[in-house]
């Protein structure tokens, strides 16, 4: 039987360990080199292919979550042309620098934070940058903030499957991904894009979460799926993923957004997405 190909080297026998080709090109060869005063355990990316979706009301809820089962946490917001990380932890001040690095916001409960909106005199500018720009931004989140001893370090990536998803990817050393969706057959069909990305990029799929999956009527406990039926189970099949758990459209989460009181929720919908996290990356 003919020797399988794994490249287009023509000597290419398959066995990659002493292949000078396979070494000019391996992943790691991205890889951005954390600073010099931090340890980060897990890096774990909440994507989603869609904006608008819940994805970083996904990585605050997981965030505040392993750091409430007593782990050192990190969120590094990604989306650095619509960061909301901050806001949802009360967080206004701007980062400031010493010579060990940029020194992280950190929320009550201890969570770092660094988002681009920590860097801006006005929060409310609008950061125009090209990508490779973006992706650099990302990069010196990495490299250059002083993030101290870290356990689960969560990223909110922008939606979509452009520069700053790739530069994630190829320059963090990322422990895996968890996909955000929404009901929506417009939304899974973006995002089967973003786990057919992670795939592409050998970055384990920890699992996918389905935001505003119902709401529940406050009087008489009904529950609507106002985004029409949900079909998450099937896609998580299809896709071969675990299904992490769902989570309502819930005004008092909006509310906790809104009044920079994020951490203070005490509602479960992920709470065993946590769990599995933690399993899953022991
Ligand atoms: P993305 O990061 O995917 O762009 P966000 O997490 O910023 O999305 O969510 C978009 C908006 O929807 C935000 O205003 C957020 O507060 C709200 N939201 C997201 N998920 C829920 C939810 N489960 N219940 C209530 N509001 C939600």
């Amino acid at each position: 039987m003919a020797e399988e190909r794994k490249c287009n080297e023509t000597s290419c026998n398959g066995d990659c360990s002493n292949c000078a080709s396979a070494k000019q090109h391996s992943p790691q060869d991205f890889l951005e080199k954390l600073n010099a005063h931090s340890s980060v355990k897990h890096v774990i990316g909440v994507v989603s292919g869609k904006g608008g979706v819940g994805k970083s009301m996904v990585t605050a809820m997981l965030a505040v979550l392993i750091n409430r089962m007593g782990y050192k946490v990190g969120i590094l917001d990604a989306d650095i042309t619509g960061p909301s990380i901050p806001k949802m932890f009360g967080i206004n001040c701007r980062a400031m620098m010493d010579d060990k690095g940029i020194i992280p916001a950190e929320t009550a409960n201890g969570i770092k934070i660094m988002s681009c909106n920590l860097l801006l005199e006005n929060p409310d500018a609008p950061v125009v940058w090209r990508g490779p720009v973006l992706a650099g931004a990302v990069k010196q989140f990495w490299t250059d903030v002083n993030w101290g001893e870290v356990d689960y370090m969560f990223v909110d990536m922008p939606p979509g499957t452009g520069d700053v998803p790739l530069t994630v990817y190829q320059s963090l050393p990322i422990t895996g991904t968890v996909i955000v969706t929404t009901p929506q057959d417009l939304v899974s069909m973006i995002v089967k894009k973003a786990c057919n990305m992670a795939n592409m990029m050998n970055i384990p799929v920890l699992g996918m979460v389905e935001n505003m999956s119902y709401v529940k009527c406050p009087d008489c406990g009904k529950e609507f799926q106002i985004f029409g039926e949900s079909h998450f189970e099937e896609l998580c099949s299809e896709m071969q993923i675990m299904p992490l758990g769902k989570m309502p459209i819930d005004t008092s989460l909006t509310e906790l957004c809104n009044d920079g009181e994020f951490e203070r929720f005490d509602v479960d919908y992920l709470k065993s997405a946590a769990e599995m996290i933690e399993t899953a990356t022991k």
